[in-house]
């Protein structure tokens, strides 16, 4: 199982996990400041491979990934 952690306090919403994950288990939602942030879909602890190409394409390192 996969685990993914967002530090919500640093993404900036900018899209880059989305679009490096080949699985697209990233999404944006809207956030309560009106901003929008990164979210990993309700699927995502079973079917990621655990790459962690979101986490270093991540330029806010916002992302981190457990693989357990
Ligand atoms: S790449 Fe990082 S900063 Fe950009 S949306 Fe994803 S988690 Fe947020
Ligand atoms: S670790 Fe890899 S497969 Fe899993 S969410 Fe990140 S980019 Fe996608």
């Amino acid at each position: 199982m996969v685990i993914h952690m967002l530090n919500v306090e640093k993404c900036r919403g900018c899209g880059k996990c989305i679009e490096i994950c080949g699985m697209e288990l990233w999404e944006l939602i809207d956030w309560e400041d009106g901003t929008k942030k990164a979210r990993a879909v309700e699927e995502a602890p079973e079917i990621c491979n655990g790459c962690k190409c979101c986490q270093d394409a991540c330029p806010e390192d916002a992302i981190e990934i457990r693989v357990e």
